[in-house]
């Protein structure tokens, strides 16, 4: 399929470089392009001599023509993007890495796909972990790993591929298809890129698509429109739930079981929230289907501590235990995290202000005993609090508000960082906030207090 062809590659940065690099060893010529000329200059010089064309730093409107069989889109470019529409007028084929790369794999490779608005990456990494812990050949790809282009040629028959599939991939997927697929939830989000919640919810079903009853789909028997686009798939349907006693994998007797089976204890488990709960259910689903063992999958949820800054599980330091979700940049986030604990909390708060209301926030506060803030929002939140008359102090940065939530705590507490905003007023990623976190909480001193 891919031989012989002409081939356009719109986007380069990792993924572009190694679809280039694999369609150049058959026989194709390429010509990849980007509108940033800032990327990797040995990927360049590489892609140069395997006599890749490159035209970086702009997009001039004579390098595309009717002569292309296809356009490889990277999934962070626009579908009104100028190349795209002649793409479109001109009957070129326009497709993702992802979905070339597939036509590569060798034939018994086992794909397992996970999708949904939230618990992706979360429930990616433990599929991942899990099949890793079980000794079997496996790959990560797509987000949170590695393209596909890059691990074709070291693939061996019957590997395993975990991947996580965004909506934006979905969107430029022909003939991809899983093995497994899991559909965490849906709810309205992430619309900007496909224009409504109805395109949204459609293309997420895509996941399932060729799927034929020797494929399995899991499915969060708990949100309704999960539930309305999986009635009519082919896929033999695996059911979860958080409330429900029918489903395939449920919660009973605060344990998690699978088809009537017990797997683990809740209490075992190193990951802390029903939301959390429900990503493993779904991990549970999909490595058990696979005939993954049950000390595999009970190894890795009693040691995984999270996703980095995503409710991660630091450290406990005199009783105190500490919690990194920098990546809650909103109140849905942080609303998530209080909802996993019922200890008694203190709550780092605070960050970019875009002038959004902390209100909805109130609701999940009862076991915040404190909050400490810091950042542009911190004058604000501080009004919030006191409206509500919860303990709260202002501090100007992370570490003032580290060291203070330390020293106002009790054994037992939980110190959580989930700031309810961006990172950008200082920091230039929510990952930096979150380093940083963890940094300052491994520097306290175990004895002092
Ligand atoms: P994604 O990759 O879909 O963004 P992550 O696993 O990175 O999801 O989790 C990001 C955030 O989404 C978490 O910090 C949490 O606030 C929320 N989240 C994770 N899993 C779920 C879930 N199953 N249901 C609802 N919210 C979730």
């Amino acid at each position: 399929m891919f031989e012989n062809k002409k081939i356009f590659i719109l986007g380069m940065a990792r993924s572009g470089y190694e679809a280039a690099k694999l369609l150049s060893k058959h026989n194709n010529k390429i010509l990849i392009n980007d509108g940033s000329d800032k990327q990797d200059e040995s990927h360049i010089e590489e892609l140069r001599k395997l006599g890749v064309s490159i035209v970086l730093g702009e997009h001039p409107d004579d390098i595309l023509d009717e002569s292309y069989d296809y356009i490889i889109k990277n999934p962070g470019i626009k579908d009104n993007h100028k190349y795209i529409e002649f793409a479109k007028k001109h009957g070129i084929k326009v497709i993702n890495e992802m979905e070339m790369a597939y036509h590569f794999l060798p034939d018994d490779t086992k794909i397992i796909g996970i999708t949904g608005t939230n618990g992706k990456t979360t429930t990616t990494t433990l599929i991942y972990e899990i099949l890793k812990k079980a000794n079997k050949s496996v790959h990560l790809a797509g987000n949170i790993g590695y393209p596909f282009s890059s691990f074709i040629e070291k693939m061996k028959k019957g590997d395993y591929i975990v991947t996580e599939v965004s909506i934006q991939q979905l969107l430029n997927l022909d003939d991809f298809k899983t093995n497994i697929s899991v559909l965490t939830n849906l709810s309205e989000a992430h619309i900007d890129h496909v224009g409504s919640y109805e395109n949204y919810i459609n293309l997420k079903k895509k996941i399932f698509a060729h799927h034929t009853k020797s494929d399995i789909a899991i499915i969060n028997a708990n949100n309704s429109d999960v539930m309305k686009i999986t009635k009519d798939i082919n896929s033999t349907k695996i059911y979860f739930s958080s409330t429900k006693n029918d489903t395939d994998a449920k919660i009973e007797n605060d344990a998690i079981y699978y088809k009537n089976e017990k797997i683990i204890d809740l209490s075992d488990i190193k990951l802390v929230g029903m939301h959390n709960y429900e990503n493993i259910m779904c991990a549970v689903a999909a490595t058990k289907e696979l005939g993954i063992s049950n000390d595999a999958i009970k190894e890795v949820l009693t040691t995984f501590t999270g996703v980095e800054h995503r409710l991660e599980f630091v450290k406990r330091i005199n009783g105190r235990d500490f919690y990194n979700d920098s990546k809650a940049t909103n109140n849905k986030s942080t609303q998530i995290a209080l909802s996993a604990f019922n200890n008694p909390t203190i709550l780092l708060l605070g960050g970019l202000d875009r002038g959004q209301s902390f209100e909805d926030l109130y609701e999940y506060m009862k076991n915040v005993k404190s909050i400490v803030t810091f950042g542009q929002t911190k004058e604000r939140i501080k009004e919030f609090a006191d409206k509500h008359n919860i303990d709260c102090t202002v501090v100007e940065n992370l570490e003032e508000a580290t060291n203070l939530a330390y020293n106002l705590s009790e054994e037992d507490d939980i110190i959580l960082l989930s700031p309810a905003c961006a990172s950008w007023d200082q920091y230039k990623r929510f990952e930096d906030r979150g380093e940083e976190f963890k940094k300052l909480v491994n520097e306290i001193e175990e004895g002092a207090k």
